[in-house]
């Protein structure tokens, strides 16, 4: 095959082209669902948790947008298990204060019951990430965190656990790769829940772990075999499904959050935004209380009250409803996902709920 130009294909073009049967005769243009758990012996694939087709064709997406190898889980929280197993007894980990609240109560329990030794620093403090290294067999990264937005400065971070014989790992469910690949940064893994932005459509759960080292990728692929956090046929083909949109839904949502959070600024019920310039998630806190992030919450048309996010619609949600999320995060401040709907629309439902709240 030629291609138009030497260079390899940019992402949008990689999530198009990426994870297809070979263009042979009458061969589909997409991947078939694959429901099969064992394979006639003799090949490569033997066994559906040890590998499959249809998982197969979404990983190479996936790995090839992050430039490694990428192995698929159950759930992000399945890979982020994976990646916890892979510590010897008593490892001390670096793990952001308000990491994903699932990420972060796992982190602390593998604490208390002696698994591993955490350290909890803010990610955008440089410095106290750097210090933090020293003994660390694995950084945990989360940038942008969620949901306070702080920005990690990765290089510095990394290179300061590399420099510290430390493992890296980015949670990159929030930038995706098509804003962001830690990996060419020297991470060591990253995350990602693939529930969110990847696959797109809040129709699965899933995860991924990528590593561009072949024995830590191997150490993967051993986690899901022995654990089992494996994937379905069918959820990989809805993922497969959702990622050929990837990098114009990025476009997209991140426009769209450019375009309400700086209305947002001036909006009197607002006494805070957080937008760190890029992506498609911000958080505001309400001025009023919680009562009144509850009422925001309650009165948008467009924008719906759930949790997850990196869909195409649009979600806000009020994070202190969750009784285990983090005390570090205010109890008025409501999480935005921005989906692919016309900017102007979301404004207006937004701007309308606001005011509202404002009258109250
Ligand atoms: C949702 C999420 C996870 C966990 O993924 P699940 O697919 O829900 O298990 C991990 N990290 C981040 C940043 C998330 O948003």
């Amino acid at each position: 095959m030629t291609h138009a130009s030497s260079l390899p294909p940019r992402p949008a073009t990689f999530v198009v082209t990426a994870g297809r049967p070979a263009r042979t005769p009458d061969a589909p243009l997409n991947q078939p669902i694959v429901p099969a758990s064992s394979f006639i012996a003799g090949g490569p694939m033997e066994y559906a948790r040890e590998d499959a087709p249809t998982s197969e064709a979404l990983e190479q997406v996936i790995g090839g947008l992050e430039g490694g190898t990428a192995t698929v889980f159950s759930s992000g929280m399945a890979a982020a298990n994976a990646a916890m197993d892979l510590l010897p007894m008593g490892s001390v980990v670096v793990a952001p204060s308000a990491a994903y609240t699932g990420v972060a109560v796992r982190l602390r329990e593998l604490d208390r019951i002696g698994r591993i030794s955490l350290r909890i620093v803010e990610v955008d403090n440089t410095a106290e990430v750097v210090a933090a290294c020293t003994g660390a067999a694995l950084l945990w990264l989360e940038s942008p965190t969620n949901p306070l937005l702080q920005v990690a400065d990765l290089p510095a971070c990394i290179a300061a656990a590399k420099a510290a014989g430390a493992l890296v790992l980015v949670d990159n469910t929030f930038a995706t790769p098509i804003l962001q690949t830690p990996l060419a940064l020297g991470a060591d893994f990253v995350l990602h829940s693939v529930t969110k932005a990847l696959s797109g459509h809040s129709d699965l759960l899933m995860g991924a772990l990528v590593t561009a080292d072949m024995a830590l990728a191997e150490q993967v692929r051993g986690r899901r075999v022995l654990l089992g956090g494996s994937t379905s046929a069918f959820d990989c083909y809805l993922a497969l499904r959702g990622i050929r949109t990837l990098a114009l839904r990025v476009e997209r949502s991140q426009s769209n959050a450019r375009f309400v959070t700086e209305r947002l600024q001036s909006h009197p019920a607002v006494s805070r935004v957080r937008y760190p310039g890029f992506g498609s998630m911000a958080s505001i806190e309400i001025a009023a209380g919680p009562a009144a992030a509850d009422a925001v919450c309650g009165r948008t048309a467009i924008w719906t009250h759930a949790t997850s996010l990196g869909g195409v619609e649009s979600l806000l949600e009020r994070r202190r409803r969750w009784a285990l999320e983090s005390t570090t995060v205010p109890e008025n401040l409501i999480r935005l996902s921005f989906g692919i709907e016309h900017e102007d629309d979301l404004w207006a439902d937004l701007r309308d709920s606001l005011d509202a709240a404002s009258a109250l």
